[in-house]
């Protein structure tokens, strides 16, 4: 059989690998940071009635334009934004790879602050762009001045601001974002695909984008939306960079189904963000008994809890596993990171963790 090495691939991707948090049919999934609640029966319903009348039609190809898709996060975003100032794509990871493939490519870089979403580096190398990892400050931090001061010496074509960060959960202030963007000479995105888990009274960097033509905000409907597997993301910025993006698109790329599914959705995004709430419960819950445990949890703004003081994660992961709790390795020395889920998923993630032991000490395997 030939292997990977053998292909005449490309010399960039040699000896990459793929994304690949393991999918695992386990009681309690809470590694890649989904809604663990279900859509509402009633919003279901809605859902499939707009996707069977998008079926009518589905022999002709989709609004290339999805219009009525960007009419509605429009609405759903405020700011006075309207559809021109939105894009749209298959989860704002494609959002992502069309900023990257517009604004990025041979030649070009893009900065992000590690430790940090990890298809930043990835969705880089696929479109040829050189990846830099900047630092960040003591507990995973990002002040204004360690952003800026970085920004001006490596001078990136593009910076990406991940707010609140994927893997540790810390918020951003719109004071870095600012300094960040004045800083930058190219463009500066602020994905913000846990933004509604934020706590109450933080600003989204929507608050920012009059005057600031550079500036790209990502969203996604695959986190407090509870629509993950429905894969919609988009982003609010100038029309002009809307403009940018339709260039590098492949035609259709949104389907009639999804454009229908997510237009539903968006009709009852009051029910659809019901949860989130509830789930910032389970996560202020999870900050506290982490503490109470002995671990040393991050602090959050997002649904998601980054905990350090683990002697051996790897260990501690399988023991996990083995009782039926999946969570995820990010690589982080010393730590782990859990996803907020229901109050029975949360309730069985501290159960079984507790049932380990001590922090320090072996951690009790079942086997
Ligand atoms: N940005 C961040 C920070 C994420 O954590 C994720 C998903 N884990 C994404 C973007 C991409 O999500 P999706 O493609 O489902 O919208």
């Amino acid at each position: 059989m030939t292997s990977l090495s053998d292909l005449p691939i490309r010399d960039d991707l040699r000896g990459k690998t793929p994304y690949g948090a393991p999918q695992k049919v386990v009681p309690v999934a809470l590694n890649v940071n989904e809604n663990t609640h279900p859509v509402p029966a009633d919003v279901a319903a809605d859902i499939v009635a707009r996707i069977s009348a998008a079926i009518g039609s589905v022999n002709r190809y989709p609004d290339r334009e999805f219009t009525e898709l960007r009419e509605s996060f429009a609405r759903y975003l405020g700011h006075g934004l309207t559809a021109e100032n939105i894009w749209a794509a298959n989860g704002s990871n494609e959002v992502l790879q069309h900023i990257l493939q517009a604004f990025g490519g041979p030649g070009r870089t893009l900065l992000g602050f590690s430790p940090t979403y990890s298809m930043y580096p990835l969705l880089a190398s696929g479109t040829g762009t050189g990846w830099i990892a900047a630092g960040r400050d003591d507990e995973f931090e990002l002040s204004a001045e360690t952003a800026a001061e970085q920004i001006r010496r490596e001078d990136p074509d593009i910076v990406i601001l991940c707010s609140p960060n994927n893997p540790t959960g810390t918020p951003l202030s719109l004071a870095t974002i600012e300094a960040a963007y004045d800083a930058a000479r190219g463009i500066v995105i602020v994905d913000e695909a846990y933004a509604e888990f934020m706590p109450d009274g933080e600003q989204t960097a929507l608050s920012l984008l009059p005057g600031r033509p550079r500036l790209l905000i990502s969203r996604t409907m695959s986190k407090a939306f509870a629509f993950a597997g429905a894969r919609v993301g988009y982003l609010a910025a100038d029309p002009a960079v809307v403009d940018a993006l339709r260039l590098v698109r492949l035609p259709y790329h949104l389907s009639a189904l999804t454009q229908a599914a997510a237009v539903a959705a968006l009709a009852h995004s009051a029910e659809m963000l019901a949860m989130v709430g509830e789930i910032r419960t389970q996560r202020d819950r999870l900050v506290t008994e982490l503490a109470r445990l002995g671990y040393q949890p991050h602090r959050s703004g997002s649904n998601f809890v980054l905990f350090g003081g683990v002697a051996d994660p790897h260990a501690t992961f399988e023991a996990l596993l083995e009782r039926g709790v999946l969570i995820r390795d990010v690589g982080i020395p010393n730590h782990l990171r859990v996803t907020a889920g229901t109050e029975e998923e949360t309730t069985a993630f501290l159960d079984a963790l507790a049932a380990l032991g001590r922090p320090g000490a072996p951690v009790n395997s079942l086997s």
